[in-house]
């Protein structure tokens, strides 16, 4: 046991940060969890109509699930809603070639699952209430870290100051720890706003993923559970930035247009949008994920296009790297802060990270490509791609986390 307040503060409890105190629950870490929003958990609305959904919604594969189900934190989602998806069609809105996903491809029964943000982050905040090794401190902000006590000093903006042995930020892709800490990014623009938006269908989605890709950017709509005879789905519409302004101030019939144009008739006809929100996309990559009783997890330490719904079952991975390192740590009686622990973490993290995000670099490019030869090469390949079963079910593979 390290001297000082807690052995581990973990900064930000979104879904990475709440992941982490609980998967760190009984490990003989004493652990707080500091967070900037409100300490109760977020309002989760019984009813289905186009404005209930929770606009921020994420794609999360089977080993994303499987780690919230060993958390204990699958079922309140499960239990409120989540939509599985078993077919996934991508298509070149540029061209006519399209490639089709099917679950039973690959032996199981659904490609992934669509849930909103807020009823993960509910799931976990109530799977950590009542954790006795866990001290809540919310609302909080973190607003300084200097060495100090038996590893780090970090000052509250409430006047309130905590030492760790560990500091572990969770605090999303602005990180304000990795800035005041000093952690060197390598990032760009992507030069593309992601708009995201509820939209009611005129039939159902079949429970299948739909992604059209073109030269200003892709479209992604992702199914939502249904009510009755309504059917929802989510939108991710990333556009450049220019396109990207003149869709965010359409009126919203303008906007229904646009999309079902967009759409090209698949999955059905849009009947309705909910008001749109848009995300600047920035691909960002701390050099190094740790140093001496600091790490970096998820959002903070990789943030990623969307185009390929992987940003956050990257993160999740994290977490469970992380947590099982310090798990191990504690077993052999070393510091958590130690660096050869935290090195650990980053050596079986960063390679996969990197190499997600180049795949997402490559497809970007091809897809915005405007050459009449790279677009018939797009085309022809994504032809061969959906008669290649052997290859089509390793990127499958490796899309799902298998
Ligand atoms: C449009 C879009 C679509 C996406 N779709 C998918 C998808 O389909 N599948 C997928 O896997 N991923 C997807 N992602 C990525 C995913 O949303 C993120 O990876 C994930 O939400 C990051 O979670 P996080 O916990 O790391 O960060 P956040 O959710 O940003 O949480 C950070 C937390 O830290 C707190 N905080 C910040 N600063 C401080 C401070 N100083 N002190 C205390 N607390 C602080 C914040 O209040 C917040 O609660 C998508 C992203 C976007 C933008």
């Amino acid at each position: 046991m390290s001297r000082g307040d807690f052995d581990i503060v973990v900064v930000g409890a979104g879904i990475a940060g709440s992941a982490l105190a609980l998967a760190l629950r009984g490990s003989g870490w004493s652990v707080a969890l500091v967070e900037a929003g409100p300490a109760a958990r977020p309002e989760l609305p019984a009813e289905r109509g186009l404005l209930d959904f929770d606009r921020r919604v994420v794609a999360l594969n089977p080993r994303s699930r499987r780690f919230l189900q060993d958390l204990g934190a699958w079922s309140a989602v499960a239990d409120y809603r989540c939509c599985p998806y078993r077919h996934m069609t991508v298509w070149d809105g540029d061209g006519t070639a399209c490639v089709e996903f099917d679950a039973s491809e690959t032996g199981g029964e659904e490609l992934g699952v669509i849930v909103e943000n807020r009823a993960l982050v509910s799931a976990l905040l109530e799977a950590l209430a009542g954790q006795r090794d866990l001290a809540w401190l919310a609302p909080e902000t973190v607003s300084d870290i200097r060495p100090g006590g038996p590893g780090w000093q970090l000052q509250l903006a409430s006047g309130r100051r905590l030492e760790a042995a560990l500091v572990v930020a969770a605090d999303g892709a602005l990180s304000p720890l990795r800035e005041l800490a000093g952690f060197p990014t390598r990032e760009w623009d992507y030069g593309h706003r992601a708009i995201v938006a509820t939209v009611e269908l005129d039939g159902p989605h079949g429970d299948t993923a739909w992604q059209r890709f073109s030269d200003t950017g892709p479209l992604a709509l992702l199914p939502l559970p249904g009510s009755g005879e309504r059917h929802f789905c989510s939108i991710v519409w990333s556009q450049r930035e220019a396109r990207a302004a003149e869709l965010l101030a359409l009126d919203d019939e303008a906007f229904r247009r646009a999309l079902e144009a967009a759409c090209e008739g698949r999955p059905a006809g849009i009947v309705a949008c909910s008001p749109r929100v848009g995300f600047p996309l920035r691909q960002r990559h701390a050099r190094d994920y740790v140093q001496p009783g600091l790490a970096l997890v998820a959002d903070a330490a990789h943030t990623i296009h969307p185009l390929a719904g992987q940003g956050l079952n990257l993160g999740l991975q994290d977490v469970a790297v992380l947590a099982a390192e310090l798990q191990r740590a504690q077993r052999r009686g070393l510091a958590p802060g130690d660096l050869a622990v935290l090195r650990r973490y980053q050596r079986q993290r960063k390679g996969e990270n990197l190499l997600m995000m180049a795949a997402m670099e490559g497809f970007k490019r091809l897809f915005e490509a405007p050459e009449p030869p790279v677009r018939w090469l797009r085309n022809s390949g994504m032809r061969l791609f959906q008669r290649a079963t052997p290859l089509k079910q390793q990127v499958m593979h490796r899309a799902m986390g298998l």
